[in-house]
């Protein structure tokens, strides 16, 4: 369905869970492990997607927290992959716990997979990761590319003095394989400010006038996607701040604790909870129109915004 403004809202970014395995520095740094309670069950899960594809999604997206920590994740893709209307399902990992689980996530539906990465140097990656081995990324890529996941796409968020000097290797990483690099700038999500470390796309290319732009490969993507010839895989810049996509966003997403946030950078939020409880589908699918209907015609982060959700609260 349309939102208010017209966009065709078409993809569902699914939190499964707040838990993550691992606490980057920008991101959830500061908490703790997050509890269970309160996450919703794959069939609730399924229910809310039922709902939204009988609106016109077609496209969800798994994430967190770190989606891989739900035990019934082979569960929820084959569930979603059975429902009418469902085009392509997409999963956002850490790759942590990815390591010999490529072929069954095949095997039960997944289509794609994007795996984060933000440092291709143990220690460094470590550190930023609080404890994440780099070794389990890096065997979760190469699994992924033999299981049939073309491309993988990776994503990176460079901080200046951070890890900024790193982007040449990873760009060198889609000389030879069919890996998407998609560089993300730092949102004010959380408590831990990085506005003055953040990178944007802009700072990137302009060093880089090798990189060739290329048509998007998906369609709603939001990456600027670029190239070097020879090449046989992709660049990709996510500029939501310094160059907004509002108007093409869409998105809508769903926290781990059934809430429905129309849009990322802007705190309106709607409750599924008593929709599901009530056990009414058609109460649930009304519930999930209104809440697409009143989408943020654009996002807040450049207005002083505050949120105490970090990305791995929302769902990145
Ligand atoms: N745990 C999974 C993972 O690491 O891919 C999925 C959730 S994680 C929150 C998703 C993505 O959000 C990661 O690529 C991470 O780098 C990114 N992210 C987290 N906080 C961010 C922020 N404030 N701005 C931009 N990206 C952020």
């Amino acid at each position: 369905m349309n939102d208010q403004f017209g966009r065709k809202i078409e993809y569902l970014r699914l939190s499964l869970t707040e838990r993550c395995t691992l606490k980057c520095t920008y991101c959830r740094a500061s908490e703790g492990i997050c509890p269970k309670k309160n996450e919703l069950s794959a069939d609730e899960f399924l229910r809310i997607v039922r709902a939204t594809a009988t609106l016109g999604i077609r496209e969800v997206r798994l994430t967190g927290g770190e989606p891989m920590l739900r035990r019934d994740l082979m569960d929820i893709v084959s569930g979603i992959r059975a429902i009418d209307g469902i085009e392509e399902i997409a999963m956002t990992t850490n790759a942590q716990h990815l390591p010999g689980q490529s072929a069954a996530l095949k095997q039960a539906g997944l289509d794609r997979l994007n795996i984060s990465l933000d440092s291709l140097k143990p220690e460094r990656y470590k550190a930023i990761t609080g404890g994440g081995s780099l070794k389990r990324v890096l065997t979760g890529i190469d699994e992924a590319l033999s299981a049939g996941f073309v491309p993988v796409k990776l994503n990176a968020v460079l901080l200046r003095g951070v890890n900024d000097d790193e982007a040449d290797d990873f760009i060198a990483l889609t000389k030879d394989r069919p890996i998407h690099v998609r560089f993300i700038e730092w949102m004010p999500l959380g408590e831990n400010d990085q506005t003055d470390l953040r990178v944007t796309g802009d700072d990137l290319l302009s060093t880089r006038p090798y990189l060739v732009p290329v048509p998007p490969l998906y369609r709603g993507q939001p990456s600027r996607d670029y190239y070097i010839p020879g090449h046989v895989g992709r660049v990709g810049f996510i500029n939501p701040v310094s160059h907004r996509f509002c108007a093409e966003c869409n998105r809508i997403r769903v926290t781990s604790d059934g809430t429905l946030r129309p849009c990322l950078g802007d705190n309106l939020e709607f409750p599924l909870k008593d929709a599901l409880g009530s056990g009414d589908e058609a109460q649930l699918e009304g519930a999930i129109r209104n809440a697409i209907w009143n989408k943020p015609e654009s996002h807040s982060f450049c207005r002083s915004f505050h949120t105490e959700r970090t990305m791995s609260r929302i769902g990145g």
